[in-house]
């Protein structure tokens, strides 16, 4: 068997021993004589499952006694609903950060629902940085502020977080959420989907501060309202089982095998900068993100040829280095090196651009 490196932006790799636990467990959950596949989300040997995983994410990320863990589903693509219709229940105004695709369709989902602010926006150049914020634009009256933190198709993260004030501050941590340690109590709610760096695709969690639940306008269905789900521990109706199994597996390696996020953090740290010391010196590539906004997960690169790019994409895949492509609406290249990935990862892909570019230049 050969596995390849994916650089897919997600679904993505999963870390190699996580699989192979799964697949031990796969005919036979420690001696149930089922597979998690098949199990009630109402038995006693799922209830372990479920509230282990929650209580190692309470644990690896921190979180505070007064934050709810509600595992759903629907998709970081709900939250874009599900935020407005739970929050905007005051003032009826939210703020919002334009960086990128995601945090554009978060925005015009919640303007069906009330009055979203665009406060800054990075889209005069294709979303490369994170505009510089000043709170004297912000709204003091709004009921959120909405900021995508690691923009997954652009490649560029917050390094500092907007000044809000007693504005509760929301965040989609889609791609980035397990890649360092976070404070969460800075946050009314964070929300992210796991196919980047918890799980497979199916799962969607979200965490959020416990005064921001029960406020929901009367229109929200009840599958979209927060309460529903706290008041059942996520088991309102049958919860992404086997998902939330993986991503318990997942949340034992960083806590057994890595040793926790701050550990994680410096294996993210060690493997993006080989790649961005290599992109600085290339002199066929480049990346494209301004230096002091990059992010740790996904790298974005060009050549500044399409066909150079093409031709990479093309040799990368036949040398075992996958899902290289940048996404449709930007071009060029993207590495996607989420904590899965491993370093040799990371220093493969390297020597092979290294290679490419003697051969190429
Ligand atoms: C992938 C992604 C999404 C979309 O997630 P779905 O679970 O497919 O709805 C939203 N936001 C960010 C930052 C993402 O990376």
């Amino acid at each position: 068997m050969k596995r390849v490196y994916n650089f897919s932006a997600g679904p993505s790799m999963l870390p190699e021993s996580v699989l192979k636990t799964a697949a031990e467990e796969m005919l036979d959950y420690q001696g149930s004589g089922q597979s998690v596949m098949e199990m009630s989300h109402r038995s006693k040997v799922y209830d372990s499952i479920i509230k282990g995983a929650e209580s190692l994410l309470r644990e690896v990320m921190n979180i505070p006694d007064n934050y709810k863990v509600l595992f759903l589903q629907g998709g970081a693509s709900s939250q874009f609903a599900m935020i407005p219709l739970n929050l905007m229940n005051g003032s009826g105004k939210a703020d919002y950060v334009l960086t990128g695709q995601w945090a554009t369709k978060a925005y015009k989902e919640a303007a069906r629902y009330g009055e979203a602010n665009a406060v800054a926006s990075s889209k005069d150049k294709t979303f490369s940085y994170i505009p510089k914020l000043d709170p004297a634009t912000f709204t003091k009256d709004a009921d959120y502020f909405h900021i995508c933190m690691n923009n997954t198709i652009y490649g560029t993260k917050y390094h500092t977080l907007p000044e809000t004030g007693n504005v509760p501050l929301v965040a989609d941590i889609s791609s980035c959420i397990l890649s360092e340690p976070i404070d969460v109590s800075k946050f009314g709610v964070l929300y992210a989907g796991a196919q980047k760096n918890m799980a497979p695709a199916g799962l969607t969690v979200v965490i959020i501060r416990e005064d921001l639940i029960g406020k929901a306008r009367d229109i929200t269905p009840t599958m979209f309202n927060y309460q529903t789900h706290a008041d059942n521990d996520s088991m309102f109706n049958t919860p992404p089982c086997y998902t939330i199994y993986i991503c318990k597996l997942v949340l034992e390696w960083i806590k057994n095998e890595v040793g926790g996020l701050e550990k994680m953090k410096e294996r993210n740290e060690a493997k993006a900068k080989l790649l961005y010391d290599f992109l600085d010196q290339s002199k066929l590539f480049k990346g494209t993100v301004v230096p002091e906004d990059r992010s740790l997960m996904n790298i974005p690169f060009i050549t500044g040829d399409e066909e150079m790019d093409a031709k990479f994409v093309k040799a990368a895949t036949e040398n075992g280095f996958v899902n290289l492509k940048g996404h449709r609406s930007v071009g060029g290249m993207r590495a996607s090196i989420y904590n899965a990935m491993p370093i040799e990862g990371v220093e493969k892909l390297v020597a092979f651009m290294k290679k490419f570019e003697e051969e190429n230049a």
